[in-house]
């Protein structure tokens, strides 16, 4: 099949599966299951490619919710990587049931050529981006070892292809004291709540010396469990953000002071323990900017790319350091709205936000049709990857 002929059938396909990969979408958005337990997202997901004759592999790389789909053989291998984890309380929050809808519409699309499809297409159930970083223990267990290319995008408030993500480490931080009646003998006990307080104060400390692109921020997740008993445990969920993994490590090692520090001024112990990291973001400028051209072709003009400000962090980053790899910004909300919240949760179910996710699907499977007909594309792709660096603030 030539490229002109295989082009139109891609689009075709896309059309032809509009109003299934929109009831995949919204089936996901009103049933939102957090990091690690998308039971339901993986299960539809993985049917869905299965029904398209992908062959599908469930429960990859050690993680039940995680999913690999294969279609064609050989090389290029393109893969389309999915997220559908949702937030704990307020739901689809961060949009990844368009990621699901969006990628899985470009993957089933390219499938749809049959046997004239050059290579191989791969989609990929990348579960817990929201906190277990699903794609760090499938890079681990050599998922995306012969990819050539990853390609995903993410919902929000501009369209961007692409901006910078910053490094960040989940600390996990218990604090052990003496239990004792709080009126009666307070002098046998030891308050693990007040070397929590004491933890989170002395970070509000170490805050005003740190560079402004990094971000402290956590949650009390446990706190004690009666006013007339001395909490012998206390337990914190803590983030420690920053450009780079080198930054993250050492501005943790300095958070981990203030922990150490506050169950001594306390009487406590502590624990400290470390998830694995999510690393600064290598986007392929290249790639990227291609989605950007077929997106505009459809109406949607990207924005110019953003490298300042706020800005969260993905396990897409590691995948980046590794193989080639996009993560642009699709607009479903107004400009200013922020990511995990209400307002955000309500666009991502939005009918208008299926049908900018149908044309971002397009966009990527178009994307991926040139990483398979085009072998110079393909290779200033690589090049590009094999030059370049992770994007940083100007
Ligand atoms: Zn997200
Ligand atoms: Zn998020």
């Amino acid at each position: 099949m030539n490229y002109g002929e295989a082009q139109r059938r891609v689009k075709e396909a896309i059309t032809d599966m509009g109003g299934a990969l929109r009831a995949v979408s919204l089936d996901i958005h009103s049933h939102p299951e957090t990091s690690l337990a998308e039971f339901h997202a993986a299960d539809r997901l993985s049917g869905f490619l299965a029904e398209r004759g992908f062959e599908v592999t469930c429960g990859i790389a050690g993680m039940p919710t995680a999913f690999e789909g294969r279609y064609g053989a050989g090389r290029p291998v393109v893969a389309y990587l999915l997220e559908y984890d949702a937030l704990p309380d307020i739901g689809h929050a961060c949009g990844h049931n368009l990621i699901a809808a969006g990628g899985l519409a470009a993957g089933c699309a390219l499938a749809s050529l049959g046997p004239a499809l050059p290579g191989q297409v791969r989609v990929v159930g990348t579960p817990g981006e929201e906190k277990d970083g699903g794609k760090i223990t499938e890079l681990k267990a050599g998922i995306f070892d012969d990819v050539d290319a990853a390609l995903m995008f993410h919902p929000g408030a501009k369209t961007v292809m692409w901006r910078h993500a910053t490094a960040v480490v989940e600390l996990t931080i218990q604090f052990h004291g003496v239990a004792a009646h709080a009126a009666g003998s307070p002098q046998q006990g030891r308050n693990a709540l007040a070397a929590m307080i004491q933890f989170f104060v002395g970070v509000d400390g170490l805050r005003q010396h740190i560079p402004e692109t990094a971000r402290l921020h956590g949650i009390i997740r446990h706190g004690g469990t009666a006013a007339n008993v001395v909490p012998d445990f206390t337990e914190a969920e803590f983030l420690v953000r920053a450009l780079t993994m080198d930054d993250v490590s050492r501005l943790a090692a300095r958070v981990k002071a203030c922990a150490e520090g506050a169950a001594l001024a306390a009487g406590c112990s502590v624990t400290v323990s470390e998830a694995p990291m999510y690393s600064e973001r290598k986007n392929n400028h290249t790639l990227a900017g291609r989605v950007g051209e077929y997106l505009a072709e459809q109406g949607i003009v990207p924005e110019e790319p953003i490298l300042k400000g706020g800005t969260g962090s993905s396990d897409i980053g590691n995948v980046s350091l590794v193989i080639p790899a996009i993560h642009p910004y699709l607009g479903v909300a107004p400009d200013g709205t922020p990511g995990h919240s209400h307002a955000m949760r309500e666009a991502a179910g939005s009918e208008e936000a299926q049908e900018r996710m149908l044309k971002m699907g397009q966009a990527l499977a178009l994307a991926g049709l040139d990483l398979l007909y085009d072998p110079e594309f393909l290779a200033s792709v690589h090049e590009e990857f094999r030059i370049s660096s992770p994007d940083f603030p100007a």
